[in-house]
């Protein structure tokens, strides 16, 4: 017997990277799993090699409509929805002197407005299904902030910000809504980054998407007196500073 069993879930951004990971998690523990996600061809071939009942829906998580029609579909295919896992991002650098408005503007669109839109269509399906648990990927750039990275570091604040509003909002309706804060993960998102990334951390390497999977499925199915609070999965880097250690002890 699956942990998720007879639940129907949506994962943003599922087609590749964490989400692809959390998609697996989920399908393996008999979630019914719509893979939604602007990459069509990586999504589809998930799906295939998952089987049925996990399916693919093209969303791009700024589009409204994508988001009824996936919601919808999902609803029809397998029943209603009682997980979200709004996952899909995107990280652009910049200064805040350098980087372009129209930059800014994009990741705050995806990041946060996506993640609220996929919120405010889901909540009449979520109520529906008589609750459920909407897992936002933020990370820890929505715990401290990183040079270079302002749009992306206000982009996950806000989204963990939106996570506290909407876990008070939706309590009322039997839903559950919690924020993943990751380091640095190995995923195409991070592939021109090197360990000089991690070598400060007390666990010094990248972490791996299966290692973020595995915290959305304790909170979907295992956190049930949490709401509207962190789970970090960062190899301890925001636990704190080594700089003042000695490296001889
Ligand atoms: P990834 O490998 O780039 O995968 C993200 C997926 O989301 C891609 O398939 C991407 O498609 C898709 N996507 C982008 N914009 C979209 C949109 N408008 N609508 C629907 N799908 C869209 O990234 P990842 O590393 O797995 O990251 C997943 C989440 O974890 C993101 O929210 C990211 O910010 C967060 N995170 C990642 C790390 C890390 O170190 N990797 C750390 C902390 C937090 P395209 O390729 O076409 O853009």
């Amino acid at each position: 017997m699956g942990r998720l069993d007879s639940r129907a879930a949506i994962v943003t951004g599922g087609a590749r990277g964490i989400g692809a990971a959390i998609a697996r998690r989920f399908a393996a523990e008999g979630a019914a799993v719509t893979i939604a996600d602007v990459l069509r061809e990586e999504g589809e071939s998930l799906a295939a090699e998952l089987g049925p009942p996990t399916r693919f829906h093209t969303l791009d998580v700024t589009n409204p409509h994508d988001w009824s029609a996936a919601i919808a579909e999902a609803e029809r295919a397998v029943g209603p929805l009682s997980l979200l896992v709004n996952n899909a991002g995107i990280l652009e650098f910049g200064s805040i002197e350098m980087q372009a408005p129209e930059s800014f503007r994009r990741v705050l669109d995806v990041n946060l407005y996506g993640a609220w839109l996929g919120l405010h269509t889901a909540v009449p399906a979520l109520r529906r299904a008589g609750g459920g648990v909407v897992v936002n990927i933020s990370s820890t750039a929505g715990l401290m902030g990183y040079a270079e990275l302002g749009a992306y570091t206000a982009s996950k604040w806000g989204l963990r910000g939106l996570t506290k509003a909407a876990a008070l909002e939706l309590a009322r309706d039997g839903v559950r809504v919690c924020s993943i804060h990751p380091g640095p993960i190995s995923t195409p998102m991070t592939a021109g980054m090197d360990d000089s990334v991690t070598s400060g951390q007390p666990i010094p390497r990248f972490g791996r998407p299966e290692e973020v999977a595995a915290m959305a499925l304790f909170v979907a199915a295992d956190a049930t007196y949490s709401t509207g609070c962190e789970f970090v999965v960062d190899g301890g880097a925001t636990a704190g500073s080594m700089i003042l250690a000695d490296p001889a002890t």
